[in-house]
């Protein structure tokens, strides 16, 4: 049986190892940017996990990100077998477990915490904690930054949370203990990035001869027969060919894997005739919302030199549970040990908020159905009145924050500036220019129970209206989790590789 992998990211390098662990199964993996297969050959931007690599191996889309504004910013994904896992921050959360309760109560019950957590657990190597709810043997390593590691910034954080009233925790993955500020859980060793291609993809896994992969090869479109699929066109070096196999799954991540099924006739009947596709499914759901995490900042200007660029931007966080909110602790407080202001080398310092359950949603729009085409992506972070709220919320606790001792005596408020921040009004007018992107799309080909107007795919992440297809990855999520979606991702992949090697029927 052979399987065709798009994508070599957080889920497709986890699909790709593990479906190659049965010798029954011949697996490619199929990836647009490069590989570099050992870190002895890995370029440093990819490497260097205390900061993100947001050029070399990036996709240059461009999105907006309120409706408010009309300039657009880099919105950084990963090209490069590894995809987005590296290139990003090594935040290892894994949420909530309502985040997973959630997706069973709408009738995927295969996605429930108490189903999903063997494969949080099997994904990992928790260097810190042994017991229930941690994996002692899985490819990525996970660990905390010490108190003695925490830089200037990131101690002051944790003392001045914990004398504004959040409760010290020593591991955000524990649902047994306490929410309140402690280190980050991260995929991050001697400041190099555990990246999904480095943790599953080792040497000993590319060895394998029923695994390889193709770098550098864009997917244009699927070929089908019938319904069923036959094969992929790709491109390299301008040259394009079709490679045939028994299936194919699609982990191109939340912008790639919709675009694809577009270019191949599977979404929304009014788009793929705007497209000039051949329809083969009308599937609603294809591209019809984006779901991301707004996220906003205050800048702060140091009042002594403390910080460098050599220190790690994110090393600890504090969460609270965001006003009227139904999910207790979906907010996320962190400092940022120094920020990069329009390539300026200004020595500023941050303190960032996360909305973890928002209730809007932004549109992904693919204005042709050329596959070198960049989407139209339109975030829409706070269109929603709800989100609104929060942001505020979220800011007006940073500002809290900002004001005790320890974070005072270091830096001080500019951008929102105290006056801004200390008045409500001001604060809402404000809004638009601090509000940006988490980087955590996904939703855009959503899982449902029951039928293609609500989802794209089923349970088993299998495309509705043809055979032979699959998608494993940020796109299936019905909702988005309330943490940093990397984890949430080789989640996805772990459980979609361990179905298609023991024989999910496609
Ligand atoms: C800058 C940044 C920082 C982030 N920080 C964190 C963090 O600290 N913690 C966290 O949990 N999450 C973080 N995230 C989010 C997280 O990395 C993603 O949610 C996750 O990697 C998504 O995994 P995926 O497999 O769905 O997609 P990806 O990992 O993006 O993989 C998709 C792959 O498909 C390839 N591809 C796409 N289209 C095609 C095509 N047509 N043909 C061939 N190949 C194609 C891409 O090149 C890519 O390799 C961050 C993301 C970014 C960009």
């Amino acid at each position: 049986m052979h399987t065709l992998i798009v994508g070599a990211g957080s889920a497709g390098c986890v699909i790709a190892a593990r479906l190659s662990e049965s010798g029954n199964h011949e697996v490619t993996l199929v990836e647009s940017g490069p590989d570099y297969p050992s870190p002895q050959d890995t370029p440093e931007d990819l490497r260097d996990g205390r900061k993100n690599s947001m050029d070399a191996h990036d996709w240059r889309y461009r999105y907006r990100p309120t409706s408010q504004r009309k300039v657009t910013f880099a919105f950084p994904r990963g090209k490069v077998v590894g995809g987005s896992s590296a290139v990003n921050t090594c935040i290892a959360l894994r949420g909530h477990p309502y985040d997973y309760d959630e997706w069973a109560a709408r009738g995927l019950g295969e996605w429930s915490f108490a189903k999903c957590l063997p494969a949080f657990k099997r994904l990992e190597r928790d260097l810190d904690f042994t017991n229930e709810w941690h994996g002692a043997s899985g490819p990525i390593p996970i660990r905390r930054h010490p108190h003695g590691e925490l830089v200037t910034w990131q101690a002051a954080f944790v003392e001045a949370a914990k004398r504004a009233g959040y409760p010290p925790t020593v591991d955000h993955n524990n649902p047994e203990l306490p929410c309140g500020v402690g280190p980050h859980a991260m995929n991050k060793v001697g400041g190099e990035r555990m990246s999904a291609a480095r943790c599953y993809l080792t040497p000993a896994v590319r060895r394998r001869p029923n695994l390889h992969v193709r770098a550098q090869t864009l997917v244009r479109r699927i070929v089908f027969l019938d319904k069923r699929f036959s094969a992929i066109e790709v491109e390299r070096d301008g040259v394009v060919e079709t490679i045939t196999a028994d299936r194919l799954v699609l982990a191109a991540g939340a912008i790639g894997t919709p675009g694809i099924l577009l270019r191949s006739g599977i979404g929304p009947r009014a788009e793929l005739a705007r497209l000039g596709v051949d329809r083969i499914v009308d599937s609603p759901s294809v591209a019809r919302r984006m779901i991301d995490h707004p996220g906003a900042a205050i800048l702060l200007a140091p009042r002594r030199p403390f910080t460098d660029y050599e220190q790690p931007v994110l090393q600890t966080m504090a969460r609270a549970t965001s006003i009227g909110s139904d999910h207790p602790f979906d907010l996320q407080l962190q400092p940022g040990s120094w920020l990069p202001i329009f390539g300026l080398d200004l020595p500023i310092v941050a303190l960032m908020t996360n909305i973890g359950k928002p209730d809007g949603s932004g549109t992904l729009h693919f204005e042709s159905a050329d596959p070198h085409a960049r989407p139209i992506i339109d975030a829409r972070l706070l269109d929603h009145p709800r989100d609104v709220a929060r942001v505020i919320d979220g800011l007006e606790r940073l500002f809290e924050l900002a004001r005790q001792p320890e974070l005072a005596e270091l830096a001080y408020p500019i951008y929102p500036g105290r006056r801004t921040l200390s008045k409500r009004a001001l604060l809402q007018e404000f809004l638009p220019k601090v509000t940006g992107s988490g980087y955590h799309p996904c939703g855009t080909v959503p899982m449902s129970a029951t039928d293609i107007e609500e989802g794209a795919v089923d349970e088993g992440g299998r495309v509705r209206g043809v055979r032979g297809v699959v998608v494993g990855d940020a796109s299936i999520m019905p909702t988005i989790p309330s943490a940093n979606t990397n984890l949430a991702s080789i989640m996805i992949g772990e459980r979609v590789g361990e179905w298609l090697r023991d024989g999910m029927d496609l």
